[in-house]
């Protein structure tokens, strides 16, 4: 059982950030992060775009390819996270999880960083950061454009 003054008297060094576990059709994707790009799939036949990677085009079944993102977006939702006692995330707190509408049309779910959380809105425009979180993985997180 976990609370807040357990979690104060926590004194346990800081948690890295939870990395993902790339497979064969993840792997680009995962790699590419970790090399500070952003990729999204585009379907060879009907040229939409999409993630999460996946063997196949979700609108047709046709053929994909891993192209590079623009990195810019803007905020569809957000959540402002005050209450999170599991390491790493308590170290975080107060932080913002967003789903971001990429400008090739994707959507995101990420954090926005480098941004007070009560300033966050709706529609705010946002371009990617990249943090290294494993040997083979990146993330993308966001923060308000320039
Ligand atoms: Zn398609």
């Amino acid at each position: 059982m976990s609370d807040a003054s357990s979690a104060q008297t926590d004194e346990r060094p800081a948690k890295p950030r939870p990395a993902p576990i790339p497979d064969h059709d993840s792997a680009p994707y995962w790699k590419a992060l970790h090399e500070g790009r952003l990729l999204v799939q585009k379907c060879l036949d009907c040229n939409e775009f999409q993630l999460y990677p996946r063997d196949r085009c979700l609108a047709c079944r046709g053929p994909v390819a891993f192209v590079e993102a623009s990195g810019r977006g803007t905020i569809y939702s957000f959540t402002v996270i005050r209450q999170n006692y599991a390491r790493p995330f308590r170290d975080w707190i107060p932080y913002v999880v967003a789903l971001v509408d990429l400008e090739e049309g994707p959507r995101l779910m990420s954090n926005l960083v480098e941004c007070d959380p009560d300033a966050v809105q709706v529609g705010m425009a946002v371009e990617a950061r990249f943090e290294v979180v494993s040997d083979d993985a990146g993330i993308a997180l966001f923060a308000p454009a320039k």
